[in-house]
């Protein structure tokens, strides 16, 4: 049973859990994936349909921001915990090192996976690096190719949101990995490319407004986050017409 939040399932985990899950669902091996929306995508879904079924058919969806946590405390149903993407991915390859487990990073600019994946070994010992590619192909067969060969438990697909929610649905069958997590701009951070919010930032829930100030480009995307929480309030007080 997922928690709901404008139509959106979310799993009501804890990291710990959704770290444990992830790691049976690598040994399971069926390229399932793992999807971490914020606001912003749960109102894109709401002109999406493709979008929502690709977020339904994810095995784990983690909230993503304090937005969304807000919003299931609104509605009378608390999420345990947010869970950024980010945070689980290192959450998650802090444990895959120490199975000595694999991981293939996707996405970013040319030469911004292979500096990650550089960061990344050098964090987590342990943690086999089992390739990179950049994010801006066209044609999908040659990635999976690339990827198949190396056969990741962990693929990293970081081609910003909505694009990789789609790419890993539509491209699940084909893939030879244990698990998926499509992570936005998570290669970025890890390379040392974007600086992320400070920690008292991100526990005051303020992490949106820190890349905000520091990408003021961002704002035609964020501007969908005060009409989300107004959707909320609507829905919670049985105000459908404008829940909708
Ligand atoms: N990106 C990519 N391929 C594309 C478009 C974007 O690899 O066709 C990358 C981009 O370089 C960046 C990430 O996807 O590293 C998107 O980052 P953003 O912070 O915008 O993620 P989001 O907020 O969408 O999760």
């Amino acid at each position: 049973m997922r928690t709901e939040v404008l139509g959106i399932g979310f799993d009501n985990l804890t990291m710990e859990e959704a770290v444990n899950k992830a790691l049976s669902l690598i040994k399971e091996g069926s390229a399932a994936y793992v999807v971490t929306p914020n606001p912003e995508i749960v109102w894109l879904c709401r002109s999406e349909p493709e979008l929502k079924s690709a977020i339904a058919g994810a095995c784990i969806v983690l909230p993503d921001g304090i937005g969304i946590i807000h919003g299931a405390r609104i509605l009378g149903t608390p999420l345990r915990e947010k869970i950024p993407g980010i945070d689980f991915a290192q959450a998650l390859m802090s444990r895959m090192a120490s199975e000595g487990m694999s991981v293939f990073l996707l996405g970013a600019e040319d030469g911004v996976a292979q500096k990650a994946a550089e960061r990344l070994g050098e964090r987590f010992p342990g943690l086999v690096l089992a390739g990179t590619h950049h994010g801006f192909f066209s044609e999908d067969e040659p990635i999976i190719k690339i990827i198949n060969e190396a056969k990741p438990d962990l693929l990293l697909v970081c081609l910003g949101a909505p694009k990789q929610e789609y790419w890993m649905k539509n491209n699940a069958d084909k893939l030879n990995v244990g698990l998926m997590a499509g992570l936005g701009g998570s290669l970025d951070v890890f390379a040392g490319k974007v600086r992320r919010a400070p920690v008292v930032w991100q526990k005051l829930g303020l992490e949106w407004l820190y890349r905000l100030i520091r990408e003021p480009r961002r704002i035609k995307r964020m501007i969908k986050l005060p009409l989300f929480i107004f959707a909320v309030v609507a829905q919670r007080i049985g105000r459908k017409k404008y829940a909708r």
